[in-house]
């Protein structure tokens, strides 16, 4: 069963029913999953956890909506690896990697569809929807085709192949919008207001988002039921980073961890830096801008979450990292190197970050750092095209001898 109680405003406080709603009609405020947390810790337990199914749904009890709807397509429960190589070179000794890449889209973003979609088809929606810059296009695509409804997904249409085609392949009405990702979110909203359609991140936001909690009770219990001392973490709208944060409090608070002292670190390229540039300003007013950054995945100029971040970086006396775009590339090259993870953009501005604070000699060196790598670089090969050059050579011995010893003397 779920332990949901209510919705309710972050803002105001006041209570909502649980029901397809974002937003407070008093304030305006965002709305948020409200448990009945006293129930949740009479049957919540490590054992309990641990014999659990490897995916998200070990923590079903703290998310909004049980597998019982139907949809689960094996998401989370993804590996940490330990960052031996990377770790060295940056002088850290307990450096991990989350790597989310290998989910079923192969991005996060399948964590917030599952539990979105389980929760659409709950209260009977029909027709899945999104506003994307990207991931989520391919994730809500392929949760629509696993629950037989329609699909509808809406992103900028300046998306990388990777994104669109890693969306079209299940089926679903692609829909590109010639704009901006806030734009396309724009018009997302007008017909949520106007369709009975399953917007996950619009309507369904507030469910949508609670699937994020579960990367940090994974690197948690991953780590052996301990919080990290430092997290980094990329971000967009902001969310992802905010629950990571209440993901680790919800299990201190259940008794499940002792303590939580985590630096939460986050991290946008420098084209679409809006929260980072906030931080920098000493300001809870999050001004919008125009992206024009490579890293497509973190493109939201109007970051929903903004304020909400910024409130955790403070709390938790983190850091905000603006990347330079020409190190996204390089650092996932970085990470390919170092560690045989191919991650995309969004990854290269979690690994510049971590580099970025590593080398400025905020993290020590003992310090246990999780750095959030959260969608797969197959998906952005345009980013990395000189990347190859291979030693080209006729089918004989003596043509790939000489051929080697020109490419040695190149490279
Ligand atoms: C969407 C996305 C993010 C950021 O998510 P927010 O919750 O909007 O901050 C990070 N990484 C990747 C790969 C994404 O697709
Ligand atoms: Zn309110």
């Amino acid at each position: 069963m779920s332990y949901i109680k209510c919705l309710y405003c972050r803002e105001c406080g006041r209570e909502y029913p649980v029901a397809p709603e974002h937003v407070c009609e008093f304030c305006f405020g965002p709305l948020e999953v409200g448990y009945d947390y006293e129930a949740i810790k009479k049957v919540i337990s490590k054992d309990k956890i641990q014999k659990g199914p490897l995916s998200i749904w070990r923590y079903e009890d703290l998310l909004p909506v049980t597998r019982d709807a139907g949809i689960d397509m094996g998401t989370g429960f993804t590996p940490l690896v330990k960052a031996e190589n990377l770790g060295k070179l940056l002088g850290l000794n307990n450096l991990y990697i989350k790597n989310d890449s290998t989910n079923p889209t192969y991005s996060f973003k399948d964590r917030v569809v599952s539990v979105a979609t389980n929760k659409a088809l709950e209260f009977g929606f029909d027709t899945l929807a999104c506003a994307s810059t990207g991931n989520l296009a391919g994730a809500v695509s392929a949760h629509g085709a696993k629950a037989k409804i329609d699909t509808k997904v809406f992103f900028p249409s300046d998306l990388e192949q990777g994104k669109i085609l890693g969306a079209a392949i299940y089926g679903a009405t692609l829909v590109a919008v010639d704009g901006t990702y806030d734009e396309v979110n724009r018009l997302c909203s007008e017909l949520a207001d106007n369709h009975r359609w399953a917007f996950v991140n619009v309507n369904m936001r507030p469910y949508y988002s609670e699937g994020s909690k579960t990367l940090g009770y994974e690197v948690a219990e991953q780590l052996g039921w301990r919080a990290p001392d430092r997290c980094i973490v990329p971000a967009a709208s902001g969310s992802l980073f905010t629950k990571i944060w209440k993901g680790l409090n919800e299990l201190k608070d259940l008794g499940l961890l002792d303590s939580v002292d985590t630096f939460m670190d986050l991290a946008q390229p420098d084209g679409c830096s809006p929260i980072v540039e906030a931080f920098d300003q000493d300001t809870y007013h999050v001004k919008p801008v125009k992206p024009e950054t490579i890293a497509k995945s973190l493109a939201i100029g109007n970051p929903a979450d903004g304020f909400y971040a910024l409130k955790t970086i403070a709390e938790t006396k983190g850091n905000a990292v603006r990347v330079p775009e020409p190190e996204v590339a390089e650092c996932m090259k970085l990470l390919a190197e170092t560690e045989g993870i191919f991650t995309e953009t969004a990854g290269g501005v979690v690994i510049s970050a971590l580099r970025s604070l590593a080398k400025r000699g905020i993290i020590s060196a003992d310090e246990v750092v999780v750095a959030f790598v959260t969608g797969n670089g197959l998906k952005t090969v345009e980013v990395i095209e000189d990347a190859a050059d291979p030693v080209f050579t006729d089918p004989d011995y003596k043509s790939f001898q000489d051929a080697l010893d020109v490419w040695n003397k190149r490279n």
